[in-house]
């Protein structure tokens, strides 16, 4: 018999129907049973009158919460159910999987455990529909951005992950053991994407797997992440890119919206809204002026650089000045920017760079590259880098490479800011940090 999703019900009322799913709870009455079960489209009650079949009634009553099902039964319309009104008349149960008990994590508790002990037992954490509904917004998000890009005539790239040097510095990086010699594990899929502009492909994005080997414990660092990344060519400057990217997450939110909003307000209590463009722009010395005036003190240590408490201070600036839920910071100083980032020829202590910070985090970082051979040469020796182990990345600009430029942004950074969330580890289908390889 061919499967109703519970979602689907309503539209078969009267007739009989197989249902598939986890049974979420049991009320076991004198004469009745009532089941709740859950399908990735819904809940419905299952009505069982224990006299039709005292065997099976038995055997019910002993069924733990969260075992999985296959229910037939006929559709009745019954407004007296408070599930959706309607109800299905159990006529015969398989059970496909029983749930032991008590389960280590019940994930319909009136209590939600620390999110360590629910990342131990992520799958039943997953099972709460305010978790299955993040990965919704996030496959809608994707869709969003790949309907974007295919309208603009990008080519999708998957770069690869083993990498025979670091592709942005020294630090961070994963070495593992490569038959006889070392590989690192790609820190982003920088170097690629430029090639990718060295072949005239112009327009590039990739979803793929980044790797940091990144020691902190924050609310918005994992040590491997999905990357959002995209390379333009032929690009004026960073201003191109910051264009692209604020139409493009105008469109993303936008869809978003459509398909989940209501969903979206009701689990997370936010009301998304769909950014207006173009975003506010604010120059590094602009903001550092702003941070001053609304008195906020940088750490020492942080020479060009802005710390997260200023993100957040120079986001409540925009918010009250602006409105507005994103603003690029642009034209970072070369200290705190990689050696490709390209730089003002009349102001050459200045890249061309920016930062999108959305809701008080910094969601992407972008920049026009340095496409010149000799100025990435001689900016990559300024660094401290060793020209011989970048110098198959500086070749592809020694036979013709158009001007270009690209962002990289964190997919997971981006649902967590999209739908509130507290911690990236609600964000991730899998977290990955300093402490956790498992599950
Ligand atoms: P941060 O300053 O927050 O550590 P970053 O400047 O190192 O980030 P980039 O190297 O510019 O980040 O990476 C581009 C984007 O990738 C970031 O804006 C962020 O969205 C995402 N990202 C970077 N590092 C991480 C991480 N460790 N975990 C999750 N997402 C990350």
């Amino acid at each position: 018999m061919q499967r109703t999703f519970i979602g689907d019900l309503r539209s078969h009322i009267g007739e009989k129907v197989q249902i598939h799913g986890f049974l979420q709870t049991l009320r076991d009455q004198k004469k009745m049973q009532f089941l709740i079960v859950r399908d990735q489209t819904g809940l419905v009650q299952v009505a069982f009158w224990k006299a039709n079949d005292a065997a099976l009634a038995e055997q019910i009553s002993t069924l733990g919460a969260e075992s999985v099902v296959t229910i037939t039964g006929a559709v009745v319309d019954n407004p007296v159910v408070k599930l959706g009104g309607l109800e299905v008349q159990l006529e015969s149960l398989q059970v496909e999987s029983t749930a032991g008990s008590p389960l280590p994590l019940d994930p319909f508790a009136e209590t939600i455990p620390s999110i360590d002990y629910r990342l131990d037992w992520r799958y039943l954490d997953m099972r709460r529909p305010q978790v299955a509904a993040i990965f919704q917004v996030q496959t809608t998000a994707e869709q969003a951005f790949r309907e974007y890009w295919l309208q603009h005539n990008f080519i999708e790239v998957h770069s690869p992950k083993l990498m025979g040097s670091p592709s942005e510095s020294g630090a961070e990086l994963f070495e593992v053991q490569y038959f006889e010699t070392k590989a690192y594990l790609a820190q982003s899929p920088q170097f690629y994407k430029q090639m990718a502009m060295a072949a005239g492909f112009e327009r590039i994005f990739e979803i793929g797997p980044v790797f940091r080997a990144d020691p902190s414990f924050t609310s918005r660092h994992m040590t491997e992440f999905t990357g959002i990344d995209m390379e333009i060519s032929y690009i004026e400057s960073h201003e191109d890119v910051m264009v692209f990217l604020e139409n493009m997450l105008a469109h993303v939110y936008s869809r978003v919206k459509e398909v989940h909003g209501e969903k979206i307000k009701e689990m997370f209590g936010v009301d998304l809204v769909v950014p207006t463009t173009p975003f506010p722009r604010i120059p590094m010395t602009r903001a550092l002026e702003i941070l001053k005036e609304e008195g906020y003190q940088l750490p020492a240590e942080k020479k060009g650089d802005i710390d997260p408490g200023g993100e957040r201070t120079l986001y409540n600036w925009v918010k009250k000045t602006y409105n507005h839920d994103f603003f690029y910071l642009t034209d970072w100083p070369i200290a705190v920017r990689p050696f490709y980032h390209m730089r003002y020829a009349d102001r050459p202590e200045v890249t061309k760079s920016f930062d999108l910070i959305a809701n008080g985090t910094e969601i992407v970082t972008g920049a026009q590259r340095e496409h010149r051979y000799d100025i990435l040469a001689k900016q990559a020796v300024e660094k401290g880098l060793s020209l011989e182990t970048i110098q198959f990345y500086l070749d592809f600009f020694r036979y013709g490479c158009p001007p270009h430029g690209g962002f990289g942004m964190g997919l997971s950074r981006l649902l967590m800011m999209m739908l509130n969330l507290p911690n990236i580890r609600e964000a991730v289908f899998l977290f990955r940090g300093p402490n956790r390889l498992n599950p």
